[in-house]
């Protein structure tokens, strides 16, 4: 992806999330100076496959398994500093040096134990299927104009004058969601003082660096976490995540212009899975789901919630494409498709007895779309050593120009097991 004429590239979910972004990034980072987190908090979870060592990163960006690359969390994330550290930490445990390498927005806004709380008990009264950890009321206060950014964190000083009508407020609004709990003024001070100063030495204004890195000819690669299908403005609307997960939202949550992005791969699934609760057209049924689901290894990374599983959508690709103006896709998990004699790939949907080519708006109308499947003859031979197309028995390529064809988009990454070098470049 990245030439001479492509230096800023962003990797979004073209689904709903776990579609192995991460895995994606991992193989990119080689080639970045910079990688940059631009949204979401640590809800999204990474996993990456390093020889015999698996990381699960939830915050940092999974470029920073790579030596060479500088690591950003934009503006745009909500920042939660407790586990920041704890995987800091982590990382630091398994020999990953940081020093000099990792900054954060000092414009991020930053999830507090009070969004936590908040986030539990309306949880219970909505049932989006949301992590709890904080993310959406972090973001409700952003908008709110009454967040608390990196910046505030860092001041040193006045930290019980400022959080007080915070905490006071996410009180008022836990007894009126009928919480038993009640967030402690002293915990959230003391966590101003105790994180303030580890967080300093890497607060910086981020889009300042990411400006510099692109004016001298750097390459740089931003992380989306999350997928399409859960973006706030085009996703599966209210079952969405807060934050703008596509790749306009790059720009905003990373501090450049949206001039500034020339390419944008749409990582997909080889078939289809989502986590939490909304409308899934194409979720298999019974024992295939089942089965895709053990195949596929398909439990969150964050919560260990087993995701549910379907089949490729291409309505739903096709829209991805068309709101993150994607340039080219990565299918990953073709491997997870190998023993299935047969493979059902949805075209297109049927709505109310007529053919609907778009993605519906409506949550109720989605409930209602009847997938239009195609079945796919399957390979039932092991992909995971294929290196280039041409190593793969022909129904796989059939089925990956099946998906192609019906994506509109280039394939230009297949991946094909869980390790580093099973990937193949098109
Ligand atoms: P992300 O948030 O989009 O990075 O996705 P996750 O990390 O939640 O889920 C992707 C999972 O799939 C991880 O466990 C990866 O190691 C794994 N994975 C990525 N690519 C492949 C692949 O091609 N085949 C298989 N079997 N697993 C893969």
């Amino acid at each position: 992806m990245f030439d001479g004429r492509h230096n800023c590239i962003v990797v979004v979910g073209a689904q709903w999330g776990d579609e192995g972004k991460g895995k994606l990034v991992d193989v990119l980072a080689e080639q970045a100076d910079m990688v940059v987190r631009y949204q979401g908090g640590a809800n999204a979870g990474h996993t990456v496959v390093v020889g015999d060592r698996q990381f699960v990163l939830h915050q940092i960006p999974s470029g920073i398994l790579h030596g060479g690359a500088r690591c950003v969390v934009g503006n745009g994330v909500v920042l939660d500093p407790e586990t920041f550290f704890a995987e800091l930490a982590e990382l630091a445990t398994q020999g990953i040096e940081i020093s000099g390498r990792l900054f954060v927005s000092d414009r991020a806004h930053v999830v507090l134990p009070y969004h936590k709380l908040l986030d539990q008990a309306s949880e219970k009264q909505q049932q989006i299927g949301t992590t709890g950890r904080g993310i959406g009321p972090a973001y409700e206060d952003k908008i709110g104009r009454r967040g608390v950014r990196v910046t505030d964190l860092c001041r040193g000083t006045g930290a019980r004058e400022f959080l007080e009508p915070r905490v006071e407020r996410a009180n008022a609004m836990l007894k009126l969601l009928g919480s038993p709990q009640a967030a402690s003024l002293d915990e959230h001070v003391e966590l101003f003082g105790r994180l303030g100063d580890k967080l300093r030495p890497l607060a910086t204004d981020t889009g300042l660096l990411v400006h510099q890195a692109l004016k001298s000819s750097q390459r740089v690669l931003m992380e989306g976490a999350q997928g399409a299908l859960l973006d706030v403005d085009h996703g599966t609307y209210p079952f969405v995540t807060s934050s703008n997960t596509t790749a306009g939202g790059a720009a905003v949550g990373a501090g450049v212009g949206p001039t500034a992005i020339n390419g944008v791969l749409g990582v997909v699934k080889a078939y289809t899975t989502r986590v939490g609760n909304g409308p899934l057209p194409t979720e298999a049924q019974g024992d295939l789901q089942k089965q895709l689901r053990d195949l596929g290894g398909e439990f969150g990374a964050t919560t260990g919630r087993p995701r549910r599983c379907g089949w490729f959508d291409a309505t739903v690709v096709r829209y991805s494409a068309r709101v993150n103006g994607l340039t080219g896709l990565a299918v990953t998990k073709l491997d997870v498709l190998d023993t299935f004699a047969e493979i059902p790939v949805c075209t297109g949907y049927r709505l109310d007895g007529r053919e609907c080519a778009e993605f519906p708006s409506d949550i109720e109308a989605l409930d209602r779309v009847e997938p239009i499947y195609e079945v796919m003859a399957g390979w039932q031979k092991g992909t995971g050593s294929a290196t280039k197309l041409s190593d793969l028995a022909p129904a796989a390529r059939k089925y990956l120009d099946r998906l192609e064809e019906l994506s509109g988009e280039p394939i230009k990454y297949v991946s094909v097991g869980t390790r580093r070098d099973q990937i193949i470049e098109v």
